[in-house]
């Protein structure tokens, strides 16, 4: 039996040049894809300029493939987090973070993830595979309706720091961003994206030579190698000097400064020697840190450092004038946070993969 393409996986010119194929005409294309995109049409007949025989052909040739809000949990700070169905019944989960001055979208961008960072509840889901652009756009925009439903504005940021590693889904993720960003999408600035990677060297290069607009934040977590590898494996086949190799290229490339994203953790990276290292390591690239707080998953054995250790490393970082930030996590009753979304879901979803 011949399994009908999801239509949203063309682009303009691909349904454009569909209609001339069936003997119609090529603006029906552009007709087709403004119901696709700009108005969200889950199903061929809502398309009420396009004619009756013309819906029934592209029925018999496509389905269009959206995703599910399946279940919708609300934490007393206003944090919401989504467990989404896909169309294949995988489920990934995605957040809405809101701040006084700011919506932000957390968004995955695979099922599961392969990297095993061992602080991480989402590596306990294998990688069962990559999210399709349209799958990650839609994240964006179920969170853009929720905003605008909870927080009376429209979504103002988007980060990749949901379920995966999104530079091991490459052209999926920058085809979302071409979306989220283009007018006949939702037309968010690529200034307000920001893409949050473990550090993968010869994936940033390529992002610097396509000469992306948006944002790069590393998961950094330590700046002496054997600790690094310890928490992160992905540390042993791409260690700290390839990965500030990488970070200059991006450097010189784009002029976009690095953001570090790093957890303090007890007994593992709270001494002066973890600080001093990431002292040298920043001055090496133009960049700032995020100290995130760190929410500790069962099992794993991490715990977040002592005030005392956190308040020396934002000392240590400012007497050396690198910009520092610390971020509390948000949405903790709900297992929203970060490092924390490895939704029930997608365990069950594991476990059938299992069977
Ligand atoms: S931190 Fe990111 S890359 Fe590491 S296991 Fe979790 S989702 Fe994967």
């Amino acid at each position: 039996m011949n399994q009908k393409q999801d239509i949203r996986a063309l682009n303009k010119e691909q349904l454009r040049d569909f209609f001339v194929a069936q003997n119609n005409k090529a603006f029906r294309g552009n007709q087709v894809y403004e119901w696709l995109w700009r108005k969200g049409a889950h199903n061929f007949d809502e398309m009420t300029n396009i004619s009756k025989d013309t819906r029934n052909m592209l029925e018999a040739n496509f389905v269009i493939n959206h995703i599910e809000v399946d279940t919708m949990q609300q934490s007393s700070d206003g944090t919401i987090k989504n467990a989404i169905k896909l169309h294949d019944g995988l489920v990934v989960e995605s957040v809405l973070i809101p701040t006084e001055t700011r919506t932000t979208a957390c968004v995955s961008s695979q099922v599961g993830c392969s990297l095993n960072c061992t602080f991480c509840a989402t590596a306990r889901i294998k990688k069962m595979r990559n999210l399709n652009p349209d799958e990650i756009y839609d994240q964006v925009v179920a969170i853009d309706q929720q905003s605008r439903l909870y927080q009376n504005h429209k979504l103002s940021n988007i980060v990749f720091m949901g379920m995966g590693e999104p530079l091991l889904n490459y052209n999926n993720v920058l085809k979302s961003i071409e979306k989220i960003t283009s007018d006949e999408g939702l037309a968010i600035s690529p200034k307000r994206i920001t893409l949050s990677t473990v550090g993968l060297p010869k994936m940033i290069k390529k992002l610097a030579d396509d000469e992306v607009k948006f944002n790069l934040a590393v998961s950094l977590h330590s700046a002496i190698d054997e600790v690094r590898s310890a928490m992160m494996p992905i540390n042993e086949k791409s260690n700290l000097s390839e990965l500030l190799e990488s970070l200059q290229y991006w450097y010189v490339k784009t002029k976009k400064k690095i953001t570090f994203e790093y957890v303090v953790w007890k007994g593992i990276n709270d001494k002066k020697k973890d600080i001093d290292a990431l002292v040298d390591y920043c001055k090496k690239i133009p960049s700032k840190v995020n100290l995130i707080e760190y929410n500790a998953i069962e099992e794993a054995g991490f715990q977040q450092a002592d005030a005392k250790a956190i308040d020396y490393y934002v000392r240590t970082l400012e007497k050396n004038n690198i910009t520092v930030n610390v971020r509390k996590s948000r949405g903790k009753d709900i297992d929203a946070a970060c490092g924390q979304l490895a939704n029930k879901h997608a365990q069950e979803n594991s476990e059938e993969e299992r069977c």
